[in-house]
């Protein structure tokens, strides 16, 4: 036999008695939830006050508050939130957030590059405007651990070619 809905929930004529889930049929609705601090103990919704705090984490949801942490160097044991003070440094890189502290400078090795693009053409077909400008990459280098890296910057001077 093939499990029938009760008619009156059919219908959404739920029976709620005053709770968050039908009796009859166990559905749910976001109202008159039964709360123990954050979570609803029939429904086990979750809402965003009362909660349980034990240092950064609710005890009853995990949810996760920017205060109460405890400390190992820059992550928090607990919840694996980062600051950015006290890292472990192991050369540029923090061997526990994995953050790096490079000191670039630059290298002296930069190349540079004319670009253009077409803009227009439409209206006369023999007309071409051109967008040129002028790209630079510098190479840079960590003084501290020897990583590089390269940055291009657009000359700010626009011409246009007819
Ligand atoms: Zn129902
Ligand atoms: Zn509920
Ligand atoms: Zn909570
Ligand atoms: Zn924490
Ligand atoms: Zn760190
Ligand atoms: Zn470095």
């Amino acid at each position: 036999m093939e499990y029938k809905m009760n008619i009156f929930c059919k219908i959404k004529l739920h029976k709620w008695q005053a709770k968050c889930t039908c009796t009859r049929c166990g559905t749910k609705r976001d109202r008159m939830h039964d709360w123990n601090g954050c979570i609803c103990t029939r429904c086990h919704s979750k809402r965003n006050e009362n909660h349980q705090w034990d240092g950064c984490l609710c005890v009853l949801c995990r949810t996760i508050r920017n205060e109460g942490h405890e400390w190992d160097g820059c992550t928090c044991t607990r919840c694996h939130w980062t600051r950015n003070e006290s890292h472990d440094w192991v050369g540029c890189l923090c061997s526990r957030c994995h953050r790096e502290r490079h000191e670039w400078k630059e290298s002296g090795i930069s190349t540079q590059t004319r670009r253009r693009k077409v803009t227009s053409g439409s209206y006369y077909d023999s007309v071409q405007a051109f967008e040129v400008w002028d790209e630079t990459t510098i190479t840079k280098l960590c003084k501290n651990c020897g990583e590089s890296k390269r940055e291009t910057t657009e000359s700010e001077s626009w011409e246009e070619e007819y």
